[in-house]
């Protein structure tokens, strides 16, 4: 068991490549905060996307982080080795009539919007601009579900949106410390709805991100959540979770992000230089923290 009443963060990187300087600010963050109240920094390996996680780029984070100075508490949680954890979770939400297989795929789904926009109906977008999910298996006879499940075809568990928010019955919030898209901060008014029936584990994964993040959250005792501000309206979906499943409520701060020269959020598809290439050009740790602004 944790130790009671410790302030505990968590830096909580994917290991889908190499850290960029928006992993460092986090990183750092983090660290600093937890060294500041004296309390526990910990690592979390985010990795149950077992198809883009790789052991090379998980050395390269314990590498990256040792050599901007960081240390965190051994061990480190790795999500592949908890799968146990979430999938307790899934079934606790699915005991609560909570959760349903969706078959659509991702191109049915496409064709679905396009032809309800041909008609001149907007169809409704997550906060990151992805289209709803339609739902249409929330009905679907449980007899139905079986077989299509056995049937071997692919599918992922979403929840019901519409009943999780109808169970929970009260608004929800958090408490925010740092600052949203649009300067929100104190007290601030989850909307999870927005989302839509988020996906929160596949038949090949048995958690999402989602999903996986609240249950470590609780497991590891995180009092504060430290992150950038690219979640932060995740966070509305994590409050519902928390609530549903009856676990303790983090304080969030969500940082600035490192922008490109364009101003653009540094990511590896847009080719962001990594930690490894600003050291390998001769950058020192030192460096980085000017970078930053820190
Ligand atoms: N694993 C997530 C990422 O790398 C961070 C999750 C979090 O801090 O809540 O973007």
């Amino acid at each position: 068991m944790p130790p009671a009443n410790r302030p505990t963060f968590r830096f909580a990187p994917s290991p889908t490549g190499r850290l960029h300087l928006g992993h460092a600010l986090s990183a750092i963050l983090n660290a600093q905060e937890a060294q500041r109240v004296a309390g526990r920094f910990l690592l979390r390996i985010e990795n149950t996307d077992l198809t883009r996680c790789t052991p090379e780029n998980e050395a390269g984070i314990y590498e990256d982080l040792t050599w901007l100075g960081l240390r965190w508490e051994e061990p480190v949680r790795r999500q592949s080795e908890h799968f146990a954890d979430y999938k307790d979770a899934l079934e606790r939400l699915q005991a609560l009539g909570l959760i349903y297989p969706s078959f659509l795929s991702r191109g049915e789904v496409r064709r679905r919007i396009a032809d309800a926009e041909a008609t001149g109906q907007r169809w409704p977008r997550d906060p990151d601009g992805v289209p709803l999910y339609p739902g249409d298996e929330r009905g679907m006879p449980d007899a139905e579900r079986q077989a299509r499940m056995a049937s071997g075809a692919p599918f992922a568990w979403r929840l019901d949106m519409h009943a999780a928010l109808m169970r929970v019955g009260h608004p929800l919030s958090w408490t925010e410390t740092g600052e949203g898209p649009a300067g929100e901060t104190g007290q601030v008014q989850a909307d999870p709805s927005l989302w839509g029936d988020v996906v929160l584990a596949r038949k090949e994964f048995p958690a999402s991100y989602t999903l996986a993040v609240v249950v470590d959250d609780a497991l590891q005792g995180i009092t504060h959540v430290v992150r950038g501000r690219d979640l932060f309206h995740a966070t509305a979906v994590h409050r519902l979770l928390q609530t549903l499943l009856d676990l303790p409520e983090p304080t969030y701060h969500h940082h600035r992000l490192v922008l490109d020269g364009e101003g653009r959020k540094l990511s590896k598809s847009a080719g962001s230089q990594s930690l490894a290439d600003l050291r390998a050009a001769g950058a020192t740790p030192g460096d980085i923290r000017v970078m930053l602004g820190l």
